[in-house]
């Protein structure tokens, strides 16, 4: 059975950081809070390449980002956690941005195709299930990449959710063992949609139909007016996070 395919979710105990480790956070955290992302992403460059990676879903933070780095020129590993089930816009996006930025964002698969995810369960699992079907066709993947690295970066924003509304700069994810890095915690989304148009960064036409966060299409619908940022996801449901970022398993630098 693969690993990747067939586990079910389990309660895992978190991993904590070393001493050393957790005053190295709660350092970098206090003086990059003020800093601009390109400063962040220089430090993050300095201090964990090549142990250092980024996972993106294409989301417009997740894009300035991405133009940031290649500015930097710097080759560590980049990938997308391609479930099987996102939209057509969000792969094509992935093309587009590896041809213009000169990137290699890389596909990270399941094991099993949709087909036979399905096939093996009697359908899909994320009518039934998205606990399930988000470890299955992600969770695991990135436990398995996470083996590999001491940090990752993410396009995590305090003003994306109350979820989220405490992201660290610098923090530590206690769910995979990594420092997790958020260059853009502190911008709004205002600042993100600016920063794209004054530089024509490539972002997901789905953004301009409605949609203000982006996942697997049959778990994604348009935002209302007012609505959270993340209102689309999952909507009708409890859940509002894949589990890739679980607030109750990261560890802020006031909590190390
Ligand atoms: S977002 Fe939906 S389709 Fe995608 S992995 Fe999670 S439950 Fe499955």
């Amino acid at each position: 059975m693969s690993p990747l395919t067939s586990s079910t979710p389990q309660k895992r105990l978190p991993k904590l950081p070393s001493l050393e480790q957790a005053e190295f956070i709660c350092h970098w955290n206090a003086k990059l809070t003020a800093s601009e992302p390109e400063e962040i992403l220089r430090w993050a460059l300095d201090s964990y390449a090549p142990k250092l990676t980024m996972a993106t879903a294409l989301g417009n933070s997740g894009c300035v980002i991405l133009s940031i780095l290649a500015r930097l020129e710097t080759k560590i590993p980049i990938f997308n956690l391609d479930t099987g089930y996102q939209f057509p816009e969000t792969l094509e996006l992935l093309e587009r941005i590896n041809r213009q930025y000169g990137l290699n964002i890389h596909r990270e698969t399941p094991e099993l195709s949709v087909e036979e995810y399905e096939l093996k369960n009697g359908g899909a699992v994320y009518l039934t299930d998205s606990n399930r079907c988000c470890y299955e066709r992600k969770i695991c993947m990135l436990e398995q990449i996470a083996l590999h690295y001491d940090a990752w970066i993410s396009g995590l924003r305090r003003d994306q959710s109350p979820t989220r509304a405490n992201t660290p700069v610098v923090g530590w994810d206690a769910k995979f063992g990594l420092v997790k890095i958020a260059p853009l915690a502190f911008w709004t989304g205002k600042q993100v949609w600016k920063k794209i148009i004054t530089e024509s960064i490539p972002y997901n036409p789905l953004l301009d139909q409605g949609y203000t966060s982006i996942g697997c299409a049959p778990c994604t619908r348009p935002t209302l007016p007012g609505e959270d940022e993340r209102a689309g996801r999952w909507a009708g449901q409890a859940k509002t996070e894949c589990g890739l970022h679980l607030v109750n398993q990261s560890l802020s630098s006031s909590e190390l």
